[in-house]
């Protein structure tokens, strides 16, 4: 089987417990060589600051390829373009540009008043500079506020074409789901590499919900499977199994790069990896 390549998704601590698990899941995935590691940009904005600290932190301690997520939401160009300035005085040039999501309980995204209007302006204002290595969102299941899926996709090769060189996607539960994506963007002309994203399941009732807010679709067979595991205390084992067969299904047809979805909980993601022979290359150095 090939040996795919891994990058690994964190997102900024809350508090100090969240650090310690941060840097935990850095320590125990570090290993497994990823080409990168990102970290996300907290809805609405929140996480600015946090976001650029922790990028940093990475970068420094752990010497992997890092890159920083950055969204439009409530937020003027210049501050938006300033705090992808502030990554890259920090040695952080790779940038997972997003439109984002508005802030909790608002109606829909509304461009902040001297903000950029979407996703294709942040990037290509981001690619004017030069600087940036630049990665984008793509859905599989069809983003919720998407006209029809074609749609989706003609928004994805704008995105693409602004100026970036890769798109990660949402989270999916079955691998024709992403091949059928992956053939619309072919046919749609989009060149760049597609890669999928992973998200290995801590906790069902979460990753539901999760799902649900960004248009997922679940299965069936994977609800009954949930609920059986969870009553029998096996959800681990039965999420660890599924996530492994989706993975070894989309290497089967051809994917070499795989995108996880750690959310700071690195062993799920470990056991997935090894069991797809992802095993450790790196020793961590420099740890503090
Ligand atoms: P876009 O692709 O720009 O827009 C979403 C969809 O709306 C498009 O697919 C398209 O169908 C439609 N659309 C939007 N504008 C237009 C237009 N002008 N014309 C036609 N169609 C349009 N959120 C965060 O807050 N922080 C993060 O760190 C973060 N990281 C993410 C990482 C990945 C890999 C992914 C897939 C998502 C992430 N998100 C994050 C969630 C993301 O912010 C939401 O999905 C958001 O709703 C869309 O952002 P986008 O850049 O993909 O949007």
């Amino acid at each position: 089987m090939t040996r795919p390549e891994i990058s690994l998704e964190f997102f900024p601590p809350k508090n100090i417990e969240g650090t310690f698990r941060l840097w935990d899941s850095v320590q125990v995935l570090a290993p497994l060589a990823p080409r990168f590691v990102s970290v996300t940009y907290g809805a609405g904005g929140t996480t600015r600051d946090l976001t650029r600290d922790v990028v940093a932190t990475i970068h420094k301690h752990s010497g992997l390829r890092t890159a920083a997520h950055l969204t439009c939401v409530d937020a003027t160009k210049e501050e938006t373009l300033q705090v992808a300035r502030d990554f890259a005085k920090v040695g952080v040039t790779d940038i997972v540009a997003l439109r984002g999501d508005p802030p909790k309980g608002s109606n829909g995204f509304v461009p902040h008043p001297e903000g950029f209007a979407n996703s294709v302006e942040l990037i290509e204002a981001l690619a004017e500079t030069g600087d940036f290595t630049i990665r984008v969102g793509a859905y599989p299941d069809v983003h919720p506020e998407a006209a029809t899926a074609k749609a989706d996709i003609d928004w994805l090769k704008r995105k693409l074409d602004a100026g970036a060189s890769e798109a990660l996607t949402q989270f999916f539960f079955e691998a024709e789901t992403f091949f059928r994506f992956r053939d619309a963007c072919a046919k749609a002309g989009i060149d760049q590499y597609i890669t999928p994203g992973i998200l290995p399941i801590e906790n069902w009732k979460g990753a539901r919900r999760f799902a649900e807010g960004c248009g997922t679709k679940i299965p069936q067979w994977v609800v009954d499977a949930f609920e059986t595991a969870e009553r029998d205390g096996r959800s681990d084992l039965l999420a660890t199994a599924i996530c492994t067969e989706l993975c070894d299904e989309l290497i089967q047809g051809g994917v070499d790069k795989l995108h996880f979805y750690t959310l700071n909980r690195p062993e799920l993601t470990r056991d997935v990896c090894f069991a797809l022979g992802v095993t450790p290359e790196l020793k961590l150095e420099n740890v503090a």
